[in-house]
């Protein structure tokens, strides 16, 4: 699909949601790299900061996280839907087990990382993943985890912007992987 200009930054539309999991995960593998959520937020401080707006394009795909920037894109003849952040998460999960891939499950407290992992296992049979809580000392455990594990998809849940900062770092051992900042995602769905 075709990236549509928001502001000063390029948003793939989606007209679903299915649409926009089998874009960065299915049978054949994933797509390599980052996906940045983007709401009117980030479009209008993307406009007024260069160095906000240079960090959010480090991302592969930027995905309308935001009921007002899929309404720019339709004012331009596009048809999209919105694909919030934490509902992407949870589908690329359940799409995980059904395509066999490794998961590797990053950040929120020890014991929402741990029932986020049981619960993920739980509800969609996704048992090939490994986890670690989001209060490490050291940064360069979680390099040399993803150096070993070599996973398909990264999510990666420590608030903004301190997971993309950590993704821009584990791309570069890892660049194959599809690497996901869920934020507060993981709370939520453990509730
Ligand atoms: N977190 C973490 N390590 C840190 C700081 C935060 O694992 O050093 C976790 C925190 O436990 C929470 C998530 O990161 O699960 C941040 O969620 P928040 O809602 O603040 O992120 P936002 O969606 O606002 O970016």
């Amino acid at each position: 699909r075709q990236a549509v200009e928001v502001g000063t930054l390029p948003i793939t539309p989606f007209k679903s949601m299915r649409e926009a999991v089998e874009t960065v995960c299915s049978e054949s593998g994933v797509l390599p790299g980052f996906a940045v959520a983007v709401n009117a937020e980030k479009v209008i401080s993307a406009r007024d900061d260069v160095a906000i707006r240079e960090n959010l394009l480090l991302g592969t795909i930027l995905y309308a996280d935001g009921i007002s920037v899929v309404k720019t894109i339709k004012k331009k003849g596009v048809d999209n839907v919105r694909i919030p952040g934490c509902e992407l998460w949870l589908e690329l999960m359940k799409k995980a087990a059904q395509t066999g891939k490794q998961v590797y499950l990053l950040g929120a407290s020890e014991e929402t990382n741990k029932l986020t992992a049981s619960k993920l296992s739980d509800s969609f049979g996704l048992n090939n993943l490994t986890r670690r809580n989001g209060y490490f000392d050291d940064e360069q455990d979680v390099i040399a985890d993803i150096l070993r594990l070599k996973p398909d998809i990264v999510t990666v849940a420590l608030g903004s912007p301190k997971q993309e900062l950590l993704i821009t770092k584990l791309r570069e051992v890892h660049p194959d992987a599809f690497y996901m900042g869920v934020g507060g995602s993981y709370d939520v769905f453990v509730g």
